[in-house]
């Protein structure tokens, strides 16, 4: 295989080593002395030598998985000895910023920081703000379906996609199609928002880019329990205002931030942007909704934006460090009217191990996502991975039960991979037939969305 490779690479364009993402249970393996298979990783440059790759990989039967920035949570990324890795990161070229159309046409390795600030300087933003931003890469964050900080006034990326430049497993070449929106048949390239490699390479994208907002106006509210708070989150989304940021933490993860309010208190942190009266007009009709908590003033808004990005990988990893612990997030996000029914059953039911909080943020009209993290530890490294387990079933049951998507934005890899057909139903036929028919052979990250076990 290496042999074979290098003539399409190159040797300095191969290595091989162990590769897996960020998905704790993956990293909790590894520390009980079971790290992933080596696999070989081969760093494609230019469009032609990713078609000889699949051409290549569908002739031999070799799995392939393409690999961004490796940050994903949910084990997405995890190869199998014998496989093989495509390493995206000689696609990071930003190719034009069309300030006139506001698009961005970039290759799918660029890094997700490196873009922003690019952005940035010429006045422009993107929106797109996960708080692993600056390990990420275009590639991955449309192959997960990701969503920002700033989601509520930006969106998710799927907002942000208007085309891509993917290859096919058997090499054929889709080029991003006129926009800003097209009638010619169904909008494909949204098939690959999501489908964490199942599909084919993604080679680049173009991106709707925004201008910076003139101003922002942020502020924190105290409110005396949940029930109020969302429904003051419900207000404002239901309003037609678009908060550039509004998070509503539970009371468990409110003292966990630092916040002494009274027993029960919700801190909620709302910011507004646009043009100087707009963000201040509206920042004040958010007091009005807001009428039920105690003002904060300004201060909550700026700590948060201090420690937006403080949840790094290195951070997850040093909490993942001693001998059976057990940490990480589960995103679920359903309509308004059963938010507190699966914030109260999912936190009882991920409260295994003591640590258990949740936050709300990216609304919508409709609902809400609840952001759910746990933690704790196990007398031994099987003690730590049932409790971690334990916890990821009743999430999952119970967001099923009620309704509620199992994931809003980090995904399904191998985490979620045996519920994927209960949100689906009839869905996951479609799905395995565009699979099978785009990806016969099954060569392409085989054990995508649900695939194989
Ligand atoms: C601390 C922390 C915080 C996070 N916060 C958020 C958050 O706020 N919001 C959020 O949505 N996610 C978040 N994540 C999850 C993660 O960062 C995202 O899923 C991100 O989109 C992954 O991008 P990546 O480049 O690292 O992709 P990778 O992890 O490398 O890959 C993810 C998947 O995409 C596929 N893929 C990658 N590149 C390509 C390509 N070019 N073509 C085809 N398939 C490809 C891979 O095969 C894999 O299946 C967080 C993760 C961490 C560790």
């Amino acid at each position: 295989m290496r042999t074979e490779l290098e003539k399409i690479v190159g040797g300095a364009a191969l290595d091989e080593r162990p590769i897996r993402d960020l998905w704790p249970l993956a990293i909790m393996e590894e520390r009980a002395g079971s790290p992933p298979p080596r696999v070989l990783v081969a760093r494609p440059s230019g469009r032609e030598q990713v078609v000889a790759i699949l051409r290549w990989a569908g002739a031999n039967g070799v799995a392939v998985t393409p690999m961004g920035g490796a940050t994903g949570v949910c084990g997405a990324l995890s190869p199998r000895a014998g496989e093989l890795v495509l390493d995206m990161s000689s696609f990071d070229r930003i190719l034009e910023v069309d300030e006139m159309n506001l698009t961005c046409r970039c290759e799918s390795g660029v890094n997700g920081l490196v873009l922003e600030k690019h952005l940035n300087e010429r006045g422009l933003t993107l929106g797109h703000f996960p708080s692993s931003l600056p390990g990420t890469t275009v590639g991955g964050l449309i192959s997960t379906r990701s969503s920002g900080q700033e989601s509520s006034r930006y969106g998710s990326v799927e907002d942000m996609v208007l085309g891509l430049a993917v290859v096919l497993p058997d090499g054929t070449f889709a080029a991003p199609r006129p926009g800003p929106r097209s009638a010619i048949g169904p909008a494909l390239h949204q098939l690959w928002l999501g489908s964490e490699g199942a599909l084919g390479v993604v080679l680049g994208a173009v991106l709707r880019v925004h201008r910076l907002p003139e101003s922002v106006v942020g502020r924190g509210y105290g409110f005396p329990d949940l029930a109020t708070g969302l429904e003051a989150m419900r207000a404002i989304m239901q309003s037609g205002m678009r908060p550039l940021v509004m998070r509503l933490y539970d009371a468990e993860d409110t003292a966990f931030n630092g916040y002494d309010l009274a027993i029960g208190g919700c801190l909620l942190v709302v910011a507004n942007a646009g043009v100087a009266a707009v963000a201040r007009a509206e920042a004040d009709a958010v007091r009005g909704f807001a009428a039920a908590a105690g003002d904060l003033g300004e201060d909550p808004w700026l700590r948060w934006q201090r420690h937006r990005f403080d949840l790094s990988a290195e951070r997850l990893k040093s909490f993942l460090e001693p001998p059976g612990s057990y940490l990480d997030t589960i995103e679920l996000a359903g309509p308004w009217t059963v938010l507190q029914e699966l914030h109260t059953r999912v936190k009882s039911a991920i409260a295994v191990g003591g640590l258990a909080l949740c936050h709300f943020s990216h609304a919508y009209e409709q609902g809400c996502c609840a952001y759910f993290t746990f933690g704790g530890s196990g007398d031994t490294e099987q003690d730590a991975r049932s409790a971690y387990m334990r916890a990821w079933e009743g999430a999952m049951s119970t967001a099923l039960e009620l309704g509620a998507t199992i994931s809003h934005h980090h995904g399904v890899g191998r985490v979620r991979a045996r519920w994927v057909a209960d949100e689906m139903g009839g869905w996951m036929r479609v799905w395995r037939s565009i699979k099978e028919s785009i990806d016969p052979q099954g060569v392409m990250n085989p054990r995508a969305v649900g695939g194989a076990p």
